[in-house]
Parts: C-alpha cells; structure tokens; sequence
C-alpha cells in the first residue's frame, strides 16, 4: 500500500489545514500560503500531484479542463473535518504512519536519546513514543497534540473501515 501508487496532493492556498491533516494521516500534501494559481496548477503537473481546491475559477484552467492536471474541486463551506472525509471518500484514502505536520517530510521512530534536545523535559519523561522528521528534525511525542491527531486518525480510519471493509487495514 505504499510507493508509486499513492496519490500526493498539492492543497491550494487556502486550504493549508486540509494539507496538514492529510499529512497527518500519511499522505504527501503540499501547500504554501501565497502561491499564484497557475503556479500552482504548474507545480502540481510538474510533480504528478492532485491538486485540491473550493475555487472554481482555478477548475477553468487549461491544464486542468484538459485533464493533464487532475483535480478534486472541494464543495465549499465545510469545515476542515468535513473536508479531510470528503477527500479520504473520493480518493479511497487509508490512515498511514503520519508525515511531519510542519514539513510534509517522512517521520522515523527515535529513540528518547535522539530527541532529547528538542522534545521538553517534561515530555521527555512521560512520553513513551518519539518520531522525528527526517527533514525539518520537528519531534513528534504521545503528547497532548499527539492525541488531538490520534483523535482525527481513528475517526478517519473508521470512515475507512465502514466504506471499504474488505481492505486490509494499514492501521
Ligand atoms: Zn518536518
């Protein structure tokens, strides 16, 4: 379930949350606050990405009418609990092992040695699981914003289960 198959997403600029709770379930998605639209729309042909958007002026696109760019045309107005279902729906997503919610980069075990310049003391004591980004050096801990992002996992990953129940669970 893993490798060349797995959609990557490029999330428009409004929808950084959106990109950062697909990361949170394993998926690469990218995002960044002040891109121009056609730049955008080039990036996401340039990397073969998904591009994610709620404006309808950008579905207009060449690139994208013509089909080079595929596109997920969000429906507006939902919040971003409803826009992380709708797209774990349409794209048949599953809850993989979190990317960094910073970066988009890959997260690796370590163990409490390896964090303990980055990861408070007070964390370092009680946490027991530690994950370190492999490109930005962000910790990651079974803390309290831990268990905000196990919270959105399980609820994503039931959605998954209650859809697709033939499919072999990665979580
Ligand atoms: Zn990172």
């Amino acid at each position: 379930m893993t490798g060349a198959d797995e959609p990557r997403f490029a999330c428009d600029a409004m929808c950084g949350g959106l990109a950062r709770w697909l990361r949170m379930i394993g998926y690469d998605a990218t995002y960044q606050a002040d891109i121009e639209d056609a730049v955008l729309v080039e990036h996401a042909q340039a990397e073969g990405r998904v591009l994610i958007s709620a404006d309808g002026r950008l579905f207009e696109r060449r690139a994208i009418t013509s089909g080079e760019v595929r596109a997920l045309r969000l429906p507006r107005g939902l919040k971003r609990i409803g826009q992380i279902e709708w797209v774990v729906h349409a794209m048949r997503l599953t809850v993989k092992t979190p990317r960094c919610t910073a970066c988009n980069g890959t997260l690796s075990p370590a163990r409490r040695d390896e964090v303990q310049h980055v990861v408070p003391a007070r964390s370092l004591v009680w946490a027991s699981e530690f994950y370190q980004c492999q490109s930005c050096g962000k910790a990651f801990w079974n803390g309290t914003h831990w268990g905000r992002m196990q919270k959105v996992r399980d609820r994503l990953a039931e959605l998954v289960r209650s859809e697709h129940p033939e499919r072999p669970a990665d979580y």
